[in-house]
């Protein structure tokens, strides 16, 4: 745990205790702040209740003027759709709202100033960037520490120490709420539009991203998209320290990809990424690209880059190779929650038997039709499928209304088999890609990706997919449309 002594004495407001919550009560409480918590969950609030110095409080009731901050978690809305009524108490009472993460800004620049911190932001390719820079890191002997948005809160990694080095994905909810964010290294890696109904429009989204880059010492960032390139192109004209990569073969990139070759404009870097199974397709060229850039400030000498982005393993729900037998690849990328981390694994394979739906995000797949004549089949689940059948069929892809995910793969391993049986053709891919949140049928796209896993698991041991009977009642099996 990093302990935040800059509040010692003095009295805090936190709400919101889910895991970051607590972490971040436990780090003030041994820096000697006095806490004043609340969370709508009882069970959360119980928990809570047993760190010490935190005293649970309706802070509907409470006298705000007392306190030197609210820090809030990020999921609770700070200004969209309208600011949590804690929000609107603070800002009467003229008490700051910060987050997690300026916390430990601050408490960096207090205590820990030589310990290197590198924020990694974008709408898409933040965690495998994260886990990836930490991997080329670990993997030379650096001593380093990684949270964020990712795995563990922030505030419970291990304390601050000379060379230390945190790397910190940081969503666009979290930049919301560090004003004073600091990065040593500062990484934008694409900026499209997702979580609008929290930052209000695309240039509010933008500019938050964008605020991790310009308060860093050095600013790495993708030129993949005309957002993310303005912001590199202002930063520049600034006179900032900014280092450009980008996942194509982009001539202006100091760091880029041409043909999936990945390589410096100095030429003293080169390689290919075939040689990476973790790191398929341009997205993750894109990645690889920023993570080669942060590991050579740090000075990391070529051969250990070689060594780290061939020994990746990549991250669990992010195209990830999950079985594969005669003819039938299977890959989970549940964490494509919106069209454009769809578009990612389209891109990716050919001859696509594609598993989506669940709660649409605006435009829904609409912006996917380029990809289309990669899909031999689509199934839908959820309950975006009205919606996503009809973009469908305007275009002339097969699918068919599955309702829910044990259906759809029963559904897709029989299409490949009949079609391998006689055509004698064996490289189909399915895929749970669903370009949408999950929240209408699973508790979050890990489990959902984990159902997936399990159910293509159970299918490869026994040759049959195990469907719920309910599901099937529901499900529309013989609902196939063309
Ligand atoms: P994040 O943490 O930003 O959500 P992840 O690394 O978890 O990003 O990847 C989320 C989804 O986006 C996955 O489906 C993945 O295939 C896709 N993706 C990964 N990297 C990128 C990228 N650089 N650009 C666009 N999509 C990406």
């Amino acid at each position: 745990m990093i302990p935040i002594t800059i509040f010692e004495g003095q009295k805090i407001a936190v709400f919101g205790l889910g895991g970051s919550g607590l972490a971040t009560l436990k780090a003030l409480a041994a820096g000697g702040a006095e806490l004043f918590a609340y969370d709508d969950k009882e069970a959360s609030r119980d928990k809570a209740a047993e760190i010490e110095r935190v005293e649970i409080c309706d802070l509907k009731a409470a006298d705000w003027s007392q306190f030197a901050a609210l820090v809030l978690a990020p999921g609770v809305p700070l200004t969209h759709p309208e600011p949590h009524w804690s929000v609107r108490m603070a800002k009467d009472a003229g008490v700051e709202v910060i987050g997690d993460i300026e916390l430990f800004c601050r408490q960096r620049r207090a205590s820990g100033i030589d310990s290197p911190f590198i924020a990694i932001t974008g709408t898409n390719g933040k965690s495998t960037t994260t886990a990836l820079i930490t991997h080329l890191l670990s993997e030379a002997g650096l001593d380093v520490q990684m949270g964020g948005n990712i795995g563990t809160p922030v505030l419970a990694l291990e304390p601050l120490a000379p060379d230390r080095i945190y790397v910190i994905e940081v969503s666009s909810y979290q930049i919301d709420l560090a004003p004073t964010i600091d990065p040593s290294i500062g990484v934008l890696m694409n900026i499209s539009a997702d979580h609008l109904d929290r930052h209000g429009d695309l240039m509010n989204y933008a500019r938050i991203k964008s605020r991790l880059v310009t308060a860093s010492d050095l600013a790495v960032v993708a030129l993949d998209d005309r957002l993310s390139a303005n912001v590199a192109s202002n930063l520049r004209l600034k006179g900032h320290a900014v280092v450009t990569v980008s996942g194509f073969g982009n001539e202006r990139a100091m760091i880029a990809a041409p043909d999936g070759v990945l390589q410096s404009m100095e030429g003293d870097f080169l390689f290919n990424l075939d040689q990476a199974r973790a790191l398929r397709g341009t997205h993750n060229a894109q990645n690889a690209a920023a993570a080669i850039a942060v590991a050579r400030q740090l000075d990391l000498p070529p051969a250990a880059l070689t060594h780290g982005l061939k020994s990746f393993g990549g991250l669990e729900h992010r195209m990830e190779e999950v079985g594969a037998t005669a003819g039938m690849l299977f890959i989970n990328d549940s964490k494509a929650t919106n069209a454009d981390a769809t578009s990612r694994a389209l891109a990716s394979f050919h001859r696509i038997h594609w598993i989506l739906g669940g709660l649409a995000k605006a435009g829904g797949i609409t912006t996917l039709v380029d990809y289309f004549d990669r899909i031999e089949h689509a199934y839908l689940i959820g309950e975006a499928a009205t919606e996503f059948a009809e973009t469908l069929a305007k275009h002339g892809v097969a699918f068919s209304h599955c309702s829910h995910m044990d259906v759809a793969l029963d559904h897709a391993v029989k299409a490949c088999s009949e079609r391998a049986i006689v055509e004698d053709k064996a490289d189909r891919v399915i895929l749970l890609s669903p370009a949408c949140a999950s929240f209408d049928q699973f508790p979050n796209f890990m489990k959902r990706g984990d159902i997936f896993r399990e159910a293509v698991q159970h299918y490869l041991q026994t040759g049959s997919v195990a469907v719920d009977p309910a599901h099937l009642e529901t499900g529309g099996l013989a609902n196939e449309e063309q």
